[in-house]
């Protein structure tokens, strides 16, 4: 049990105010430890702001992808409608396959899930468009939208909120400095901004991608998802529509301005061969960046120092395999990263695990601790 500071130090600071870092200061908070939050663009300045945030389980055929990602919809949506209902909207998911190969992992999943589906209603079926009426499809007894904002906001309070960029991290007498914060732990949740410290092995890759909320007078009963998701109407006829995903283009490395007519364009043809929507307006453009992993899961749990490691294992970089209890780990920091375009679904099933860790000693998954990377990363740089 981590025993509590007092004044101005903090048990925990957590540097990035996105859904990881707010619901990791939630979380750590409620479990009554004194939380730093701590941002640069204050909350939900990052990719969080410019996620539709759908609560939806990733339709991928078995494996931890799957069985993570189903675990943490599960969790995270009673999480969101029990804490944060007011800025939840739930509603079924109608889920359509858009190719051959999703067809076939449509038809797997249908077989192979414990989430609660049925086969979508025939009628409703028709009023969609006959891209939409040719593929497998199922409707799935819940998924939600969360408003960002409000809900990340509500977090956030839980904790002491630092408008601040962060510039370098120094452990010094059992505590991280972090400019005029000093912490007794550090969780890094910054996402695909830069690391604070040298982290070789995990480079997060930057998706980016832009989504709209529009006006129409279309009605759309449920939120659906086929070649982009499309939420349910709200009360004033605004839907949400996302997002596009692109690799090659990262804003916060580029000084090429996007082009948000093309990006548009490209939501709109793609929901509209789902569904028809009349006298459509464009209210609102959210652009952000994802940051994802390469093996697809995500990253939580103690950070290894890399330089450390590899003077005290040197054969390590020939290829030679330790026990990761060997490695050497930065004293008390953790991370939270990689959550690619789930993480709404995600982090609040990895900020549980790690107040489990950090307070009560239980074990992180090792599927997504980040010292999985390190051997990888050696055999890599030694071909
Ligand atoms: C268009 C779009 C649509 C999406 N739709 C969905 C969806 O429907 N459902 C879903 O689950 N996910 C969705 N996602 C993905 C989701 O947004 C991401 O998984 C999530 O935002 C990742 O959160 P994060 O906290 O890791 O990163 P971020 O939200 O990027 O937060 C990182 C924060 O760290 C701060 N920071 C970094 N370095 C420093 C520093 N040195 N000092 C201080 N602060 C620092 C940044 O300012 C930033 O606020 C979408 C993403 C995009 C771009």
């Amino acid at each position: 049990m981590l025993p509590t500071l007092k004044k101005l130090v903090f048990d925990v600071a957590v540097v990035g105010a996105g859904i990881c870092g707010c619901s990791t200061a939630f979380m750590l908070a409620k479990a009554g430890l004194r939380v730093a939050l701590v941002d640069a663009k204050g909350i939900a300045g990052g990719g969080s702001g410019a996620a539709g945030a759908f609560i939806a389980p990733k339709f991928v055929k078995s494996g931890p992808v799957k069985e993570l990602s189903e675990a943490a919809f599960h969790f995270s949506l009673a999480w969101y409608e029990q804490h944060f209902g007011a800025w939840t909207s739930s509603s079924r998911l109608l889920h359509i396959a858009n190719n051959a190969l999703s067809n076939a992992r449509v038809a797997y999943f249908k077989t192979h899930t414990s989430l609660p589906f049925s086969a979508p209603d025939p009628q409703l079926l028709t009023q969609l468009q006959p891209q939409a009426q040719a593929f497998e499809s199922l409707l799935l007894a819940s998924s939600a939208v969360v408003d960002v904002k409000g809900a990340c906001s509500v977090m956030a309070a839980e904790a002491q909120m630092f408008k601040i960029h962060v510039k370098s991290l120094r452990h010094e007498r059992g505590l991280w400095h972090l400019g005029a914060l000093q912490a007794r732990h550090v969780v890094l949740s910054t996402g695909a901004h830069e690391h604070l410290l040298d982290i070789p092995y995990f480079t997060p890759r930057a998706v980016f991608g832009h989504r709209i909320n529009i006006h129409t007078t279309t009605h759309n009963p449920l939120n659906m998802h086929q070649f982009v998701s499309i939420s349910k109407s709200d009360s004033k006829g605004i839907i949400a529509i996302g997002a596009t995903h692109d690799v090659h283009y990262n804003p916060l490395r580029s000084e090429v301005s996007y082009d948000y007519a093309k990006g548009r364009m490209e939501l709109l043809e793609k929901a509209s061969r789902t569904i028809a929507l009349e006298d459509v307006e464009v209210m609102e453009d959210f652009t952000g960046v994802r940051a994802a992993s390469i093996d697809h899961l995500p990253l939580l749990g103690p950070v290894v120092d890399f330089l450390k490691t590899v003077e005290t294992l040197p054969k390590i970089s020939q290829g030679k395999e330790y026990n990761i209890n060997q490695y050497k780990y930065y004293p008390n920091l953790y991370m939270m990263n990689g959550v690619g375009g789930y993480g709404f679904v995600l982090a609040p099933y990895l900020a549980v695990m790690l107040r489990n860790y950090l307070v009560h000693g239980s074990a992180i998954d090792p599927l997504v601790l980040p010292s999985r990377f390190v051997r990888r990363y050696m055999m890599q740089k030694c071909r």
